[in-house]
């Protein structure tokens, strides 16, 4: 368990000190931002969606390590998924931060995502890594304003 949990934390700095998908997209025909004040994280979500499905995704932010690995681990995830494959993702990703229970069990099919899976032993943590992930729903649902986890 001990080898996996820093397999995980690789991952995770990996994609914090050189996030992929990241900068902002010409092109991109939906845009939300988010801000987790509890920790000062900030996240800008470029999508381009055609015939219902993400050919493009990118972002821009500041913030923690979790907060910046989660954001680049999810633009991964997104490309050439559907909008209702989206959906299913993010509650998926969403049980996996907040459920009790293994992470093996919970994310079988998460792949990459699973690194972010600690995270809900630090609740406060939850709210770094989920928060790409509701700036992401709202670009979906075209709501051009910022979203707050508080
Ligand atoms: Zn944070």
């Amino acid at each position: 368990m001990n080898d996996l949990r820093e397999l995980y934390q690789e991952v995770i700095f990996d994609h914090y000190r050189r996030p992929r998908n990241h900068g902002a997209l010409s092109g991109a025909n939906r845009k939300a931002e988010g801000y987790n004040p509890l920790c000062g994280d900030k996240v800008t979500l470029y999508l381009r969606i055609e015939d219902g499905i993400v050919r493009e995704v990118s972002f821009e932010g500041s913030g923690c390590a979790i907060a910046i690995a989660s954001a680049s681990l999810m633009t991964e995830a997104l490309k050439g998924k559907t909008e209702a494959e989206v959906q299913t993702l993010f509650g998926r990703f969403h049980e996996m931060v907040t459920a009790s229970g293994p992470v093996s069990v919970l994310a079988p099919d998460l792949g990459k995502l699973a690194a972010l899976g600690g995270v809900r032993e630090f609740p406060v943590r939850v709210k770094c890594a989920t928060l790409a992930w509701h700036t992401l729903r709202a670009a979906l649902q075209g709501e051009n304003s910022t979203v707050s986890t508080e």
